[in-house]
């Protein structure tokens, strides 16, 4: 965020968001607020909190939509997986434990909002991976950023589980 006193996004201009078409998923979201669980029986479970801000002029506008009719509308889907996916890192028992994470499982945790950085990471020949990556996999890094994201995942889960 923008050090302005606001914490404003440094993508918004008096004409909107300059990076609309790439929007992350919470700005996608937005107005709604999503949380995600998995209890250990393995079930999954979503929650949605409404938030009713004056400066969203969106509740003037429009029909009303559902929660689904929102999500795809906003091609809500595959980021809701993903962020899924990464509830096995953040919710991995030694999480929950109260394991304050190393300065090693933080950077690579940081990475995975920065996916270049975490590419040339990977593709880095001199850097021995801790996790062990198929051909195609490796053939897939350099163009497929899902395939690089859960491949940050896995590395994450790896380290976590070390201890
Ligand atoms: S939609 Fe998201 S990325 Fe775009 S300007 Fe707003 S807060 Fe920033």
């Amino acid at each position: 965020m923008v050090d302005d006193g606001h914490a404003s996004c440094p993508f918004v201009t008096a004409s909107g968001c300059s990076v609309y078409a790439g929007r992350p998923g919470a700005c996608r979201t937005y107005p709604l607020g999503r949380g995600a669980f998995t209890t250990p029986d393995g079930k999954h479970h979503e929650m949605h909190v409404l938030l009713t801000e004056p400066h969203c002029k969106g509740f003037s506008q429009g029909a009303p939509q559902d929660i689904s009719a929102w999500q795809k509308d906003q091609d809500l889907a595959l980021y809701n997986a993903m962020n899924d996916e990464l509830l096995a890192v953040l919710q991995h028992p030694r999480i929950k434990e109260g394991h304050q994470p190393e300065a090693r499982e933080v950077e690579i945790f940081l990475s995975l909002y920065t996916l270049d950085t975490f590419r040339n990471l990977l593709l880095d020949a001199t850097i021995a991976l801790p996790i062990s990556i198929t051909d195609s996999e490796r053939q897939q890094l350099a163009t497929d950023d899902l395939v690089l994201l859960r491949l940050g995942i896995r590395w994450l889960n790896h380290v976590l589980s070390q201890h």
